[in-house]
């Protein structure tokens, strides 16, 4: 896609609150290892209702821990994630289920996973499901904080 196109397709408040997403990954680490350190915030109409980000291996993940924290089912919620939502259950169980099952209207993510289990599988799930689905909001930077801790090998 062309760059003015991408540019158009976010808003300040989208890249504003992906941002917000990304500084909560930062409070993963270490604790998250060997998990990506991800971070996710849930809002509606622009403002911020909760985030989360990695918890330790075996506890949730940074989307599955931003939805724990909501006592009630909202509609209209738009999900950003750093991270392709993970479709596999492994020690916990799906992301992209969980996002399915709060009845999140739209989903911004920053990349894509390349883990073999996922690369596009979390995507493919939310719009099965109906969900709004983008990739590649504040891309750059997701890259750039997550790669180092990413699994590209089953
Ligand atoms: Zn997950």
């Amino acid at each position: 896609m062309p760059l003015s196109a991408e540019l158009e397709m976010f808003s300040d408040t989208d890249r504003s609150l992906m941002s917000q997403a990304l500084a909560q990954g930062k409070h993963a680490l270490p604790g998250c290892l060997p998990n990506p350190p991800v971070g996710c915030v849930i809002a509606r109409n622009g403002a911020v209702i909760v985030s989360g980000y990695t918890q330790p291996p075996g506890q949730h993940h940074a989307e599955a821990m931003a939805l724990s924290q909501l006592d009630t089912t909202l509609d209209g919620l738009t999900a950003y994630v750093t991270l392709e939502p993970c479709s596999f259950a492994g020690r916990t169980p799906s992301c992209a289920l969980a996002l399915i099952s709060a009845g999140v209207a739209r989903v911004h993510v920053a990349m894509l996973d390349p883990d073999p289990r996922n690369a596009g599988a979390g995507i493919e799930m939310l719009r099965q499901a109906g969900i709004e689905v983008t990739v590649g909001l504040l891309s750059d930077q997701a890259q750039q904080q997550l790669t180092p801790y990413l699994c590209k090998v089953p």
